[in-house]
């Protein structure tokens, strides 16, 4: 068939069947992802409401693309959640002062040295590593590893148990030396305690740094938004780092953490390579929770499933000369839905011309639902039935005269006609649109 139609059948897929049940479902769906993304339950559930609400303000179920429309509700939320646009580091004073706090394990050494070498590579930038994590000999070694690897200095001082002392002397040493980022990997514990909490605190307080920022293992779900909110309390820090997004994790915690703490994710660690650092955008992580594709998916698989269920009943009906007026309602319902009705309809030729015939309004389909519905259920099922009697009380009934009976009667049995001349061929297609 024509372009056009194919145009009208594009617009119209995404349109009408998307029913209430269709908004509930997605919904759903949606919360079930972020639970599977390890969102919090709370969150998760303000979060659907919240998508509601926008869905019934922008009256989802009458504009053209529903499904499309949802999704993006949906996204849009979930970015705006997460902080909206992607946020920088300040990097304004010379040097800049960056503090790495966090637990251990949690990936501050190896994100220290990711961050030197994406800022090193930056090219105005030339940034020191500093050695602050005192009780491991081992964390030590490790940043020298690291720094060796970037080809980026590392200042430490092996013996020296006073991690305030040795952040002081490492800014000292980058003045003295033309640093002008300097980057301070501290020591963590496993779990949030007092002598770390005042450790840092005292670090923090005697550098004052630019950027203090919190780095958080993603695959700590729901015990990564208690830790930074720990850490929030003594610090107010500037930023968090979600590393080990590489593995199964969904990132769910990225929307906890901002949600409690409000403050912005700004890199993500995706590996253990020095490269593997990226620049969160959140619109980007949205994608990943929902993991967009499927929900997309999901949405035209119900649709799909709607229109060929539909379709297929109905051709059965036309096959077996079973279209009656209760069909014929039905379109007339899916097409009133429809925002622009007289420009979707006119796209579809055929059914377009006849259409015109009735001449689309909605005041225009009253009538022709008026009459309808003053039938029998026998008279709807059965047209053939309606004689002279029968159509003086269908007017009465309906408020109209039988001379609009007639009319609607004729048009009916055309489109009844044009129907199983469809059957074969393109039938199937022109179906679908006819339906919708
Ligand atoms: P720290 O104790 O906070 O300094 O954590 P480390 O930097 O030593 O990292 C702990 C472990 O996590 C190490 O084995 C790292 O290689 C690993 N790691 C750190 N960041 C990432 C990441 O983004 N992805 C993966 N897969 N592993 C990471
Ligand atoms: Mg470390």
């Amino acid at each position: 068939l024509s372009e056009k139609l194919d145009k009208a059948l594009h617009v119209l897929k995404g349109h009408g069947s998307i029913t209430e049940v269709n908004v509930a479902e997605t919904l759903k769906e949606v919360r079930r992802a972020l639970l599977d993304a390890d969102v919090n339950f709370k969150i998760a559930k303000e979060f659907t409401n919240k998508v509601k609400q926008k869905a019934l303000g922008q009256n989802v179920l009458t504009s053209l693309q529903p499904g499309q429309l949802m999704v993006k509700i949906v996204k849009d939320e979930l970015t705006e959640l997460m902080g909206g646009d992607a946020e920088g580091l300040n990097l304004s004073a010379t040097p800049s002062v960056i503090l790495m706090s966090g637990l251990q394990g949690s990936g501050k050494t190896t994100f220290s040295g990711k961050l030197a070498n994406f800022l090193k590579n930056k090219k105005t930038k030339k940034p020191l590593l500093v050695a602050c994590d005192v009780y491991r000999p081992a964390a030590i070694d490790q940043l020298h590893v690291v720094g060796d690897q970037i080809n980026v200095e590392v200042f430490s001082d092996k013996g020296n148990q006073d991690p305030v002392a040795i952040a002081q002397a490492g800014i000292a040493h980058a003045k003295a030396n033309g640093h002008n980022i300097v980057i301070i990997d501290t020591a963590g514990r496993l779990a949030v305690d007092e002598a770390m909490m005042t450790e840092i605190s005292n670090i923090h307080k005697a550098i004052q740094p630019q950027e203090t920022l919190f780095v958080v293992d993603s695959m700590t779900g729901q015990d990564a938004v208690n830790t930074a909110k720990a850490f929030n309390d003594i610090l107010n820090f500037d930023g968090v780092i979600l590393t080990k997004l590489d593995g199964d994790t969904r990132g769910g915690a990225a929307i906890s953490i901002k949600s409690v703490v409000n403050k912005p994710i700004k890199f993500i660690g995706t590996g253990e390579k020095m490269e593997a650092i990226d620049v969160f955008y959140p619109s980007r992580m949205a994608d990943r929770i929902l993991g967009m594709g499927d929900v997309v998916s999901l949405v035209e698989r119900a649709q799909e499933q709607f229109d060929e269920e539909e379709a297929r009943k109905l051709q059965k009906k036309i096959a077996k000369n079973q279209f009656g007026f209760d069909d014929f309602l039905k379109q007339i319902q899916q097409i009133k839905k429809m925002g622009n009705m007289k420009d979707l309809v006119g796209m579809i030729p055929g059914a377009g011309k006849m259409m015109k015939d009735i001449d689309i309004d909605d005041d225009a389909f009253k009538g022709i639902e008026a009459i309808i519905h003053s039938m029998t259920p026998k008279e709807r099922s059965q047209p053939a039935i309606i004689n002279a009697s029968r159509k003086k009380r269908i007017g009465k009934g309906s408020g109209t005269s039988v001379q609009e009976v007639n009319q609607l009667l004729k048009q009916f049995n055309q489109m009844s006609k044009m129907m199983k001349m469809m059957q074969g061929g393109g039938g199937k297609r022109m179906m679908q649109a006819m339906k919708n």
